[in-house]
């Protein structure tokens, strides 16, 4: 059941680049919009639901360890650095402290050959006063007073993080040429992050972006959910 949550989460997201790529190749798109699904978009879905199937263990993980570490606006250096080392890991290239935010950073992979760019958000700051133990059905503080991810960005980062990953790898193994550019925006809850980030243009010439946001029904700690639109 984990692994197929977490892959409906890539396949929120790996759906509708394909018809992106094909605009930028020239090529007739494979479907129309709110078609069903054909076998050349499901090439891609398939290699990215078997990347986030082979990985899953590991951001699972790193859903929770976020969770267990929550941090406020602007402070989210533990979470950031995390997120980051991972793209990093992963391929990406990462550029840190953008637009004067120490825990700001954009991601970033190529596949060198021109194409599309894809923007993914990933956010991972907490709220104060919501300290909560992973799985309790009621308010149960961890630390009391101190910070939590009632709004679930633990999921938010790590969801984020894991479909620039698969896409990454089924852009690989499908030869697709795209950019993709994961953003690591702190300071959501403040509603700043992003905004300076725009200011500076980060977010200029790109053909998409996705991000998602945890819907209020998922029980605390759980460790991804699906994308449920952005806030
Ligand atoms: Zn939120």
């Amino acid at each position: 059941m984990r692994a197929s949550l977490v892959a409906s989460l890539v396949l929120g997201i790996g759906l509708a680049p394909a018809g992106a790529f094909a605009r930028a190749q020239g090529k007739p798109e494979l479907l129309a919009p709110n078609t069903p699904l054909g076998s050349g978009w499901s090439v891609l879905n398939s290699q990215a639901a078997r990347s986030v199937d082979r990985l899953a263990d590991d951001w699972v993980k790193t859903s929770r360890d976020l969770f267990d570490h929550p941090e406020t606006a602007l402070r989210e250096t533990r979470s950031s650095a995390a997120l980051a080392a991972l793209a990093e890991q992963a391929g990406f290239k990462v550029e840190r402290g953008v637009s004067q935010m120490e825990t700001a950073w954009v991601a970033t992979w190529s596949s060198g050959a021109g194409g599309p760019t894809l923007g993914i958000l990933a956010e991972f700051d907490a709220l104060p006063n919501l300290s909560q133990t992973a799985g309790a059905p009621l308010q149960e503080p961890a630390a009391q007073g101190a910070p939590g991810h009632g709004c679930g960005h633990n999921l938010f980062g790590v969801a984020g993080l894991a479909a620039a990953v698969a896409m990454k790898e089924a852009l690989q193994a499908e030869r697709h040429p795209a950019t993709l550019k994961l953003y690591g925006t702190p300071a959501e809850e403040q509603g700043i992050g992003k905004i300076f980030m725009v200011r500076d243009g980060l977010f200029d010439r790109r053909v998409l972006d996705f991000c998602e946001h945890v819907p209020e029904t998922v029980p605390s700690g759980m460790p991804l959910q699906r994308f449920e639109g952005c806030e």
